[in-house]
Order: structure tokens, then C-alpha cells, then sequence
């Protein structure tokens, strides 16, 4: 996938757009782009391709989340945004390489802990090579911790909490994925909160 630097791929933004429409409505997907500025990505209608084109750059993607956060609010843009994540995974499982290998039967046999930790892994390199953003993946007594050094879902926001939901939801999906179960995912530093990175932490054992 050959790709300009900072260019993301149109069905990252695509997703995203898709997800208002479905819970906002067309005309606050409106609203949103030109707000922000991104109108040429949504022009007469039309959504940004359902493909790997260069697409949206990492500062216009910013942009549209600190927007979003403006008109729509925390508790408005939450679901919507772990929606598109979920989405955003499923996706590239199917068309990142990187992800698509883990489908074999030989995957299909290995103990839980070794799946998640492949799964995660494999999801956070995904990542990084989208948003060309460093991550890094390591195991804490308290269970897998994914460390985003310079996330684009939370530039200029300031919340007591994490906001990067795109991420959130990404990594739920992720691990579900592995295991079939629902697992606590917290982000536990965020920069909107004023940390230095955002963490994302997700508990060992599924949700009983
Ligand atoms: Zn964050």
C-alpha cells in the first residue's frame, strides 16, 4: 500500500463519516466538515471512497475530532466514536495484511493469552502504520498496555478522562476478536487530561 506520509487511508475517515450519518444524521456530517474546514472530503453528498486511497491528512483528522468534541459534546460523540473504531477494526482484519494472516487454523489453537497478546500486537502495528503514529505494546501485572505517543483523537481537547474513543473501540474490537468475550478497556492517561501520552490498559480476564 504505497501511501503519502500523513495521508490516512479514505475508509478510516469514511467510517467515521458513515457513523454520524447513521447516528446524527446527514446534515450534522455536514455541518461537521464544513465546520472544520474538511468540505472537500464531503462534497454533494457523496461520502470519501470505502477504499485505501490517500486520503484525509493527520492534521485535518485532528481537526475534525476537536470539532467534533465543540458540536457534538463528550457524551454525544462517545458511542459514535468507539462505533467507528469497532468498525475501523473488522475492516482492516479483513484487508491489512498484517491482521488478515491471524485467520489460519493454526491461530485457532493456541492458549487465550498467547492469541490476545498476538491479536494486540499485530492491531497495534496496524496502527501505527495508518497513522504513522508511534506506538508500543507491552504486558503490566494489571494486564496489556497499548502506549500512543501522539494520538490524533485528542489534539486540543482537555476532559478529566480519555477521549481517544476511536482507539477504545479499536482495541475492544481487537481483543474480542481473540477471545470471543468482552474485556475491561480503559484509557488510563490520555494527553486531553494532561499526561504526557495516552495509555490504553486492557484487563487479562474477560468481563464475567
Ligand atoms: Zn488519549
Amino acid at each position: 500500500m504505497e501511501m503519502q506520509r500523513q495521508q490516512l487511508p479514505s475508509m478510516v475517515l469514511r467510517l467515521v463519516c458513515e457513523s454520524i450519518i447513521d447516528n446524527l444524521g446527514e446534515k450534522s456530517l455536514r455541518l461537521l466538515m464544513t465546520q472544520s474546514g474538511l468540505q472537500a472530503y464531503y462534497q454533494d453528498g457523496k461520502l470519501p471512497p470505502a477504499d485505501n486511497s490517500p486520503s484525509i491528512t493527520l492534521p485535518e483528522f485532528s481537526r475534525l475530532f476537536t470539532t467534533m468534541f465543540g458540536i457534538f459534546g463528550d457524551r454525544g460523540i462517545k458511542p459514535i466514536l468507539l462505533r467507528a473504531g469497532r468498525y475501523n477494526l473488522r475492516h482492516f482484519r479483513e484487508t491489512n495484511k498484517t491482521l488478515a494472516t491471524l485467520a489460519g487454523a493454526a491461530f485457532k489453537v493456541l492458549p487465550t493469552d498467547a492469541k490476545i497478546k498476538l491479536v494486540l500486537s499485530r492491531s497495534v502495528k496496524a496502527a501505527e502504520e495508518l497513522l504513522q503514529v508511534d506506538h508500543s505494546f507491552s504486558e503490566t501485572p494489571d494486564g496489556y498496555l497499548i502506549e500512543i505517543k501522539d494520538s490524533p483523537y485528542c489534539v486540543g481537547i482537555e476532559s478529566d478522562h480519555g477521549v481517544c474513543y476511536v482507539a477504545q473501540g479499536f482495541y475492544s474490537e481487537a481483543v474480542t476478536w481473540a477471545t470471543n468475550q468482552q474485556h475491561h478497556v480503559e484509557e488510563i492517561n490520555c494527553r486531553a487530561r494532561g499526561d504526557d501520552c495516552c495509555r490504553i490498559l486492557i484487563s487479562r480476564e474477560p468481563i464475567s
